[in-house]
């Protein structure tokens, strides 16, 4: 598939087979984990950067110009994706006077708890 420039996509481009019989075009979304979402690739790359600096949902839901709904959703897709990797990697998170903190949740709508581990204990 070749990149070609298209008006008529919200994100002005599209996947197009090179192959002159073919000529399929595709979202340049499909298989991404942008696929099925209505919001514009700007305001979700702003969206994912101010969240890996730790802005607030809050705050990201405003600069981005989405709702809190929205960024909510988000952050729940970003931390999934994020826990598959390291689980997928084994990384190892903390350190040597590096707490963790971990968050459990008991059941649907149970109660969070917070666990902070120190790793020197
Ligand atoms: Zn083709």
């Amino acid at each position: 598939m070749n990149e070609e420039k298209c008006k008529r996509t919200m994100d002005g481009y599209r996947w197009r087979c090179p192959v002159s019989k073919c000529r399929t075009t595709t979202s340049i979304r499909k298989g991404s984990l942008f696929e099925g979402s209505k919001i514009r690739l700007t305001q979700l790359v702003m969206m994912i950067y101010l969240w890996t600096i730790d802005v607030s949902q809050r705050q990201i839901a405003f600069e981005a110009h989405v709702s809190k709904r929205t960024m909510v959703n988000w952050t729940k897709k970003l931390r999934k994706i994020c826990s598959v990797e390291m689980e997928r990697r084994g990384t190892l998170i903390g350190g040597i006077s590096q707490g963790v903190a971990l968050e459990k949740k008991g059941g649907l709508g149970g109660k969070v708890s917070t666990i902070f581990r120190d790793n020197c204990s």
